[in-house]
Parts: C-alpha cells; sequence; structure tokens
C-alpha cells in the first residue's frame, strides 16, 4: 500500500526520490526487473519490492512476463504504463497547423495536418487547431489527456507560456497560448518555439541525453535551437538562438524584425526569393526565369530544387545563403563547442550544396578544436519531426522537470505542476 503520509506532495524524503527514479529507469529502459533496479540503486530487495510495488499500485508501473533466466528463477519484467494518459501536439507553422497524439513514451499514435495560415491570428488559429485534436480524440479510447504541448515559429517565454514579438505572426504578441490551451484541456501545457522542439526530436532520434547540438533551421527565417549535454538552453527570457537576426557584415537591407541587417534578411528563403525576382527582373535566364514567366510563385523549395537541377541563378543564391549562415554560426561553434551541427528548413532542400557551404564558412572561420570532432549533417526533414520533438518535451516536463510535484496524485494537474 502507498504511505499517503510518506509520499505526501512535494515531500522530497528518500523514500520518494527512490521512487521516481525507479519509475524512471523502467520507464526509460535504464533496467526492467527488480534485481536490475536494485543492482543499479544500491537499494536492498526488501526496498525495491516496497518501492515497486507502491509504483504499481500508483498506477506508472506494471508486471511484465518473466525474462531470460540467468540460472535461477527468471525475474518477472517492468513495464511502464504508457498507455494511461495521452499527449497531445501541435505545431503551428506559419502556412500550417499539425496536430498529433502521442502515448506517454511519446510515440505518435494519430496526427491530422491542414493548410493554414498563421497571420489569422491566435483566436482562430488555436480554435482550428483545437478542433483537430479534438477530431483526433473522438477516435481513441476515452484515455485522459495528460499534457500539452504547442510549437509556433517565434520567440516563446517559455515560463508563461506565450508569444513574444513575432516578427511574422502579426496579432500574436503577448498571446498567453498555454492559458487558452489549458482552460480548453484542464491539463498543463507548454509552448515552445518550434526551433527547439525540432532540436528535441534530434535528441530523440539520437538517443544521446548529452549531447552538444545546434538544430539550425533555414527556412522562410532562420534560428537555432541548442542543446547543451542534452539540456535545451533557452537563455534568460527564451531568446537564445534567435540567430536570424544577428547583424551580417555591412549589409543594409531591412529585415521583417524592423532591424537593418540581420542574417536572415540576407540569407532567409524569403531574402532569396526577393534575390531571385530582382537578379530576373535584372535579365537573368534559366530555370527560375522560366518558372517566373509562367506565373509560377517563386519559394525557397523551388530556388533548392533548381539548385540541383543545376540552374546557375539559384546556386548562386543557394550558396551566398550558405556562406552568410556559415559566417554567423562559426561563431556560435566558438562560443558553444557543439558535436553536431544539424541543419533544416526549407533550404537543406537544397542538400549537399548548401551543406558543403555551410562547412566551408565554418571550418575556416572556426578553432580548431571547436571544429575536431564536429559533424554538420541534414536534418531528415520529416513532416513528423515536430511531433516527435513536441511528444518529447511533454515527456521531460512530465518525468524529469515536474514529476516531483504531482507524482503523488497519480495524474499530472494543472495546479500541481505550476506548484513551484
Ligand atoms: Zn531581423
Amino acid at each position: 500500500m502507498v504511505r499517503e503520509s510518506a509520499l505526501r506532495f512535494g515531500a522530497q524524503t528518500d523514500e520518494v526520490t527512490s521512487l521516481l527514479r525507479i519509475v524512471n529507469m523502467v520507464r526509460t529502459g535504464e533496467a526492467t526487473t527488480r534485481p536490475e533496479i536494485g543492482r543499479l540503486t544500491g537499494l536492498g530487495r526488501g526496498v525495491v519490492t516496497q518501492r515497486v510495488e507502491a509504483a504499481i499500485a500508483m498506477g506508472f508501473l506494471e508486471d511484465g512476463a518473466f525474462g531470460p533466466s540467468s540460472g535461477g528463477r527468471a525475474p518477472r519484467t517492468l513495464g511502464f504504463r504508457s498507455d494511461r494518459g495521452l499527449i497531445v501536439v501541435c505545431a503551428l507553422g506559419a502556412l500550417h497547423i499539425h496536430v498529433g497524439l502521442a502515448s506517454l513514451d511519446g510515440v505518435i499514435i494519430a496526427q491530422d495536418h491542414r493548410a493554414w495560415e498563421i497571420v489569422r491570428g491566435p483566436a482562430e488559429t488555436l480554435e482550428a487547431t483545437i478542433a483537430m485534436v479534438e477530431k483526433l480524440l473522438a477516435t481513441t479510447d476515452g484515455r485522459p489527456v495528460w499534457a500539452v504541448t504547442v510549437g509556433v515559429p517565434g520567440p516563446v517565454d517559455f515560463e508563461s507560456g506565450t508569444v513574444v514579438a513575432p516578427p511574422i505572426m502579426p496579432g500574436w504578441n503577448g498571446f498567453d497560448v498555454r492559458r487558452r490551451f489549458e482552460q480548453h484541456f484542464q491539463a498543463p501545457v507548454w509552448v515552445d518555439n518550434d526551433v527547439n522542439i525540432l532540436a528535441l526530436a534530434e535528441r530523440v532520434h539520437r538517443r544521446d541525453d548529452a549531447i552538444d547540438l545546434i538544430y539550425l533551421k533555414v527556412g522562410t527565417g532562420i534560428g537555432a535551437g541548442l542543446l547543451s549535454h542534452g539540456h535545451l538552453h533557452r537563455g534568460a527570457n527564451g531568446a537564445a538562438g534567435d540567430i536570424g537576426h544577428v547583424r551580417v557584415g555591412d549589409s543594409e537591407v531591412i529585415c521583417r524584425c524592423g532591424k537593418i541587417g540581420c542574417l536572415e534578411a540576407e540569407a532567409g528563403g524569403w531574402a532569396l526569393v526577393r534575390d531571385a525576382e530582382r537578379a530576373i527582373g535584372d535579365g537573368a535566364v534559366g530555370v527560375l526565369k522560366t518558372h517566373h514567366d509562367a506565373g509560377e510563385q517563386l519559394t525557397p523549395e523551388l530556388i533548392c530544387v533548381s539548385a540541383r537541377d543545376g540552374d546557375a541563378l539559384a546556386i548562386a543564391l543557394v550558396q551566398r545563403s550558405a556562406r552568410l549562415v556559415g559566417e554567423s554560426i562559426a561563431a556560435l561553434v566558438n562560443m558553444f563547442n557543439p558535436s553536431v551541427i544539424v541543419i533544416g528548413g526549407a533550404m537543406a532542400g537544397a542538400g549537399e550544396i548548401y551543406l558543403a557551404g555551410v562547412r566551408q564558412r565554418v571550418y575556416e572561420l572556426s578553432l580548431p578544436l571547436a571544429t575536431r570532432d564536429l559533424v554538420i549533417q541534414p536534418s531528415n526533414n520529416d513532416v513528423a519531426e515536430p511531433l516527435l520533438g513536441g511528444a518529447e518535451l511533454a515527456i521531460e516536463q512530465l518525468f524529469d522537470v515536474t514529476f516531483p510535484r504531482w507524482f503523488a496524485s497519480g495524474v499530472p494537474t494543472i495546479e500541481r505542476v505550476r506548484a513551484a
């Protein structure tokens, strides 16, 4: 039986600490049997048995099949009850909404996607998002929602769950995204920048909880997510990694953020489209001009495809973007010393042409020690990445960050998760 007095909410006794550790060991696969838990924790057999029974009684763990025998009686395996709750994941893009449901182990069990312009503002956009989620929930077995994560294409104050001065999201400044979702789902909600969420997805793929990684997204805009020893570095206000608005060289171009000479105003997808149109106006010929003359709208994706097809104008634009991005990221490499830089977003669609340009400038401009073991790789560029990363964010917040606050009630509630 669980002794409520000892497992009181917030009571960080040794008993609680070991109980939470055991649940997490089974959850992450670090240990799957009672003897293994004993070996890894150094706790005696009796104590392990008590803690495991408590975790089973609280609904976090369950007994599974008998494991392989090592001579004597085979120990029974333990499993984490990943089916007890659902994680709702929402990924808002500039031009789409992607939602999904995940079980507590991060497996995506349902998803939906639609085209949508985020400039329609927060009220309409979040209403549409919630409607998509409700449609998915109607197809499930009625499991409760344990957590919601929302990724947005702009700066987020992670502590308050509000969007702050987003350049491409008019009407969203200061909007309390977290409250809107908490009111609807009655579950704890975390809101983060979309690039941070993509960095978390990389941590899942690489199965490396201590990785030093930069996820660089070069799409219409440019942003970076930083994992320092496996932990997202959000900075004091959530603005860390906003590399798209660092000044490059002596550029005089006006950025959509209002400043002059930002990296994305020279090297972002929207800047490339602008430069392509200008070059065509000035008489450039080739594949891009043909598309343009046929009335097609030029996009970063089209520029990348044309570059791969050998179009001279597209190649020049892509190479210039890669060079500028490489120069900006080189400063970050010297400061931060990552082991991996992952390049995603529409511009990564240009493939090796882009990566080679970035690599060249990073290796030229960074210190030898900082680049000795550095790898620069393309992302998977899979549309499901934001869902994987969003589920990972919820799992981290539930079981690493806030677990001691809510575990005693067996279910995460907004009140308990937020209690400091
Ligand atoms: Zn800017």
